[in-house]
This record gives C-alpha cells, structure tokens and sequence, in this order.
C-alpha cells in the first residue's frame, strides 16, 4: 500500500479537454491496487519543491492560458529538472507538454520561455492540427502497444535529432504533422499532445506511469501492476482506434 504523491500543476488554467479525467483514471486504478494519490495542486505562486512528490501532472490550456502560466512555470524549471532526475514520473499534456520544452511561439507571435526538460521547440503554425490519432508506442523493451487518443494544437512541435518521441504516428498529425513522431519520452518523463482525455482509453499507459511513481515512492524499481479487466477501456481504444484509421493513414 503506497501513497502516491501528485502534483497537480495550474489545474484551473491548463484543463481543458477533460485532462482531470487523466487524474481520475490514476486516483481509480491505483486503489483498486490497494494503493491511494494524494493530489496537491500547485499553481501560480505556489511552491514545487524537489522529494515531495512521486508524479507530476501537466494539462492542456489554450494560448491565453499557456501565457499566463508560462512566467511560473520558468521559475519552477530547476524544481522540474530536480524532480524528474530524481526519477519521479511526469505526464504532460499538449500545452503542458509545449511548455515543457524549450519554448513556444504562440499564434499572436507571443515567445514564452519553456522549461527545457523535453528537447523540442515549438512553433504555432496557421492551421489546426485536429482529429482522432493512434499511435505504435515501445516503451518498454520489445512490448509494442497503440495509443489512442485526440489532439487539438496549432503549435508544431520539432523535436532535437535522436530524442525519444513516445510513440510513432499511425494515423493523426502528431508533433508536426510531418515527423511521424508523437509525443516526448525523457525517462519516466511523458510529453504528448493526445488528450480527450488519454488514460481512460489506455490505461497500459496509466499503469506504466503509475509503476514508475510507486517505484519512486518506495524506493524500488518498476514493477507491473497487477492485470484489471479493461473491457470497457479497451472498447473506448478500439473505437478510437477505428476512428483515427478512418482517417486515412497520414503516415
Ligand atoms: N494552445 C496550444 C496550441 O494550440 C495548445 C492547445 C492545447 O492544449 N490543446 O497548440
């Protein structure tokens, strides 16, 4: 039984597209392990401070959003870098995961300065990258899995040569609409642009997060979650998965 420690990071600025599913999901499956979150929000102002938190969690906003939050979010980046090398799990999510790299031109033109935890810039481009996406993930060791999800960004996102995306795009736009990469993995660190939400739909990947923040907790090393059934999960994957391949395979 390990209490899982989450931050929560500007919850009622960046938190569009359901991304409080994204904790729901982890609050669910953790105690049905017997294990229990502990949510902290931390926002503007707030303290982040190093050692007091397993998982870090970062949502969507709009560019209004993304522009207030940017300034704080700077001043936290060593805090961030901390946390993550100290090997505490982190989720990200589309203006989150933008802000977690080294910057973001909006669409007005206005520059924020990220934190520089993922290697990638962005670049707001003029036309919306929107619909249904799936993606071939291996973040693991020879276990390939699909993530299904929904994005919505006018930013492109580039990442640096030889970083790890999370996953490669089946179908959907993905970063830049050009790389075939999704996403940012930085070791137990996750950027990706799906949302509507994620882990409801995927719930290996709300497991593999959850894993390396019990192993953070206790001082262990990742080890699976014991197997739930995820019958209705895997339908929601499914239908999510069919929509994005009717798409047409854009990759
Ligand atoms: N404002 C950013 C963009 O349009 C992020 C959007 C989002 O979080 N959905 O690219």
């Amino acid at each position: 039984m390990t209490t899982i420690r989450l931050a929560h990071l500007y919850p009622e600025y960046l938190n569009i597209y359901a991304d409080r599913g994204n904790i729901a999901v982890l609050t669910r499956r953790a105690e049905l392990r017997g294990h229990s979150l502990a949510i902290e929000a931390v926002s503007v102002g707030d303290a982040l401070r190093p050692g007091e938190h397993d998982l870090v969690y970062i949502g969507g906003g709009q560019d209004r959003e993304q522009t207030l939050v940017a300034p704080d979010l700077a001043a936290k980046s060593d805090a961030l870098h901390e946390i993550a090398a100290g090997g505490a799990a982190l989720l990200a999510v589309c203006g989150g995961y933008q802000l977690l790299g080294r910057g973001y031109r909006g669409r007005d033109g206005s520059e924020m300065l990220g934190v520089g935890l993922f290697p990638h810039e962005t670049v707001a481009g003029e036309r919306r990258l929107i619909g249904d996406v799936l993606l071939d993930c291996e973040l693991e060791p020879g276990l390939r899995r699909t993530v299904a999800g929904f994005e919505n960004h006018a930013g492109r996102t580039k990442l640096d040569a030889g970083a790890e995306p999370l996953g490669r795009v089946i179908a959907g736009f993905g970063n830049d609409g050009e790389s075939g990469f999704e996403g940012c993995r930085v070791g137990r660190a996750l950027g990706t642009y799906l949302h509507g939400p994620l882990l409801p739909r995927n719930p290996w990947l709300a497991d593999l997060l959850l894993s390396f923040a019990i192993a953070h907790a206790s001082g262990s090393e990742p080890m699976p979650l014991e197997p739930l059934p995820d019958r209705l999960e895997a339908v929601a994957h499914d239908v999510a998965a069919a929509r994005a391949r009717s798409r047409g395979g854009r990759f």
